[in-house]
């Protein structure tokens, strides 16, 4: 008797070797991953493939092959009609991207539409083999790469996707979830040096917070890539090519600095207003710095660019407890 999850794995293997043949046959869709500069090879190494514009079509193919309804189902790629007179295909006329866990196993897929329909995106829904805050997207292919210590942490599929055809073949996506302490987990398992590469924009910027202080509490100490505004990952490479991302990655930025960084461009300091502002909010991030040295690093700096006493800026940082220090 087969178990369960063993029969959904197969299930996800089958699907996704359904949509990588129906890719090969729609110019439509092929013709869209030429225009986001994926070749054959690309195509094939991440094994993409495309769902057909039917509600039925790889229903059929898997019955056709032995697999029940209920299983197909159960492995999130087919639904239960409204009505109750069956089931329909999920994923319809889009780009599928196969997630494939660090056994090699198919988990689940993302589904992008070829053009500006929404959502953009459809993932897979949580299933018995396949749960989103504890997997990431190209993690099957950094297991490989025993010799790098580094992994860039992305949005996107397509991040991860065109980073990797333009040399940088250590990055992985956190799978449009916001990114989990089981990522983190993860990522410390692998025992690399962190780097967050998050779209330029404001969810990008927000996430980029989020995803710092959830590895901070594991631990980690990882650093940012800032992309110029607007810009994620896959356009920068794309526009800018492999050695402009190098010089971002040597430019990194540490939490720190980062999250200064960030308020400095929030606020106008020239304003007396923005400026009381920015202290007040930089006080709460020093605050937290655990060193003693690193925080007096920061409070001098601080004081110097922003023209503010040392002892006025560290009595901010400080609050009741400057006294004791
Ligand atoms: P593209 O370059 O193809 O437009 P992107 O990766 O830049 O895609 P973003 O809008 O930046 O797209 O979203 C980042 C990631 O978040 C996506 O790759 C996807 O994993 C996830 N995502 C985006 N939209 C959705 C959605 N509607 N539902 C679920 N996940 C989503
Ligand atoms: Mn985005
Ligand atoms: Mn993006
Ligand atoms: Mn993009």
């Amino acid at each position: 008797l087969k178990l369960q999850k063993d029969l959904l794995y197969e299930i996800n293997r089958e699907a996704a070797k359904f949509y990588y043949l129906n890719l090969g046959q729609n110019r439509e869709a092929l013709e869209y991953l030429g225009r986001r500069n994926l070749n054959k090879d690309i195509i094939k190494r991440f094994g993409l493939g495309y769902a057909p514009d039917k509600w039925d079509s790889l229903k059929n193919y898997l019955i056709k092959k032995g697999y029940e309804e209920e299983d197909i189902e159960k492995a999130g790629l087919i639904g239960k009609r409204k009505d109750n007179t069956g089931y329909y295909d999920k994923f319809r006329n889009r780009i599928m991207f196969p997630i494939i866990d660090g056994k090699g196993r198919v988990i689940g897929f993302g589904g992008r539409v070829l053009d500006q329909t929404m959502p953009k995106y459809l993932n897979s829904k949580d299933t018995l083999i396949f749960i989103k805050g504890n997997n990431l997207y190209g993690l099957n292919l950094i297991k490989r790469n025993f010799n790098l210590n580094k992994i860039i942490l992305v949005e996107g599929y397509m991040d991860v996707i065109s980073l990797y055809r333009n040399g940088i073949d250590y990055a992985v996506a956190s799978l449009g979830t916001a990114f989990t302490s089981n990522q983190a987990k993860l990522l410390k398992r692998l025992n690399k040096e962190i780097y967050i590469c998050y779209d330029s924009d404001n969810a990008g910027i927000n996430a980029t917070i989020k995803a710092l202080n959830i590895l901070d509490k594991e631990g980690l100490n990882p650093k940012v890539i800032l992309l110029p505004k607007g810009h994620d990952p896959d356009d920068f490479i794309n526009k800018m090519g492999l050695k402009e991302f190098e010089k971002l990655i040597d430019n990194a930025f540490n939490p720190i600095d980062y999250k200064i960084l960030i308020l400095r461009k929030k606020y106008n300091v020239n304003d007396i207003d923005g400026k009381i502002k920015f202290v007040k909010e930089v006080s709460v991030i020093l605050r937290n710095i655990n060193s003693p040295v690193e925080r007096e690093i920061y409070i001098d700096k601080i004081a110097k660019e922003m023209e503010i006493s040392e002892d006025a800026i560290k009595k901010e940082v400080l609050g009741n407890n400057y006294k004791n220090e």
